[in-house]
């Protein structure tokens, strides 16, 4: 119903689950989508690290409020370095149940693809099971696949270069996806900005704390062993503090050498976010290539407007929020709300 006023949302047609659908075998494509139609509701935000995933997942969920979100960021599953990873924090979530978000041990060891396949199906299963619909944002595409396709095969990496297995478009779930795209250029922009505000808020006493030599030497698993050892940040300021121990300990010597290189790691960073962000869109490619069907919000236009704000400047604020909720916000809803009267 067109007239239908916002608050009014349809109800979502997720029946309690019974686990995910086996594929059967449909010959003509009508009964491939009907086939794919029984089975539960899924909505999947994709894109790069900074691309505005977990801002279009609140902008979404707020709109209809029976989405719980799912986190598929392979870093963001384990408690701690909530700043380096980039973790929303709870205020920030308006309310929305986030699940699998900081809520494993990172001692434990490192998640593989097959056990988030299990992790993040149950979480699905019980949201699903509460007639609820389940939204999975994060830029895991290893474990997004490893999620989403019929038929898992533990060990296969289907991003391994020169790894001949294509990838499959038999899903165990009814899947929306919505692809949040910026160009690199403009993203590399962003994130370099971002890793300064991460520095400003923060996320330097956090690693200091977390890469400690001092630390180290009292349980040699902290941080050899944890998960988080490979979050961007923690290999580029251990090198740092093994030279400047935090607190002023030691290290001593040239102020100038140690600028240098407290610059050189923050380099680093911000080299190695651009990386990350240039493979995740690889990948997301190579999914597309596979037959997902993404759908592609390009928020370009929006990302410049925010690295052309002045944080003084109130008018920059609502002239990038105007474009991105006429260019990726709107467009967005549109087909959310399809997919949701399927
Ligand atoms: P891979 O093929 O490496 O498994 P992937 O797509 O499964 O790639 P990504 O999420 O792209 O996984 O993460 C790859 C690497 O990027 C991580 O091992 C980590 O070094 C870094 N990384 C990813 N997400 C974050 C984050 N939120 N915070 C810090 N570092 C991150």
């Amino acid at each position: 119903c067109p007239t239908t006023p916002s608050h009014h949302h349809p109800l979502p047609h997720n029946k309690p689950s019974r686990g995910a659908h086996m594929a059967s075998g449909p010959t003509t494509p009508r009964q491939q989508q009907q086939q794919q139609q029984r089975k539960d509701k899924l909505l999947i935000i994709m894109g790069a690290t900074g691309a505005g995933k977990s801002r279009l997942s609140l902008d979404l969920a707020t709109r209809f409020p029976f989405f719980e979100i799912v986190n598929s960021d392979k870093m963001q599953l384990y408690a701690g370095l909530d700043i380096t990873t980039n973790k929303l924090p709870i205020p920030d979530r308006l309310g929305v149940p986030h699940h699998l978000l900081g809520e494993f041990d990172p001692r434990h060891g490192d998640f593989t693809p097959g056990q988030f396949r299990a992790v993040a199906g149950q979480a699905i299963s019980s949201i699903t099971n509460r007639r609820k619909v389940p939204m999975l944002v994060g830029g895991s595409n290893s474990f997004i696949h490893a999620l989403l396709v019929d038929r898992f095969e533990p060990g296969s990496n289907v991003f391994e270069p020169g790894f001949n297995a294509s990838v499959s478009s038999e899903l165990r779930y009814n899947c929306c996806f919505l692809w949040v795209d910026v160009s690199l250029a403009v993203l590399t922009e962003y994130l370099c900005k971002r890793v300064d505000e991460m520095l400003d808020s923060g996320m330097l006493d956090e690693l200091a704390e977390f890469c400690d030599p001092d630390r180290q030497d009292e349980d040699e698993s902290t941080t050899s062993q944890t998960a988080l050892r490979k979050a961007i940040g923690v290999p580029e300021f251990t090198r740092y503090f093994k030279r400047y121990p935090p607190q002023g300990r030691g290290g001593e010597g040239d102020d100038r050498e140690r600028r240098k290189a407290y610059e050189e790691a923050v380099r680093e960073i911000k080299d190695n976010t651009c990386q990350l962000a240039k493979r995740q869109i690889e990948k997301i490619l190579r999914l597309k290539g596979g037959g997902w069907d993404l759908q592609r919000l390009d928020a370009t236009e929006a990302f410049r407007a925010v690295v052309a704000t002045t944080s003084s400047d109130e008018d920059d604020g609502k002239r990038w929020s105007e474009i991105w909720e006429r260019q990726v916000v709107k467009p967005s809803v549109k087909v959310v709300k399809q997919f949701l009267e399927e």
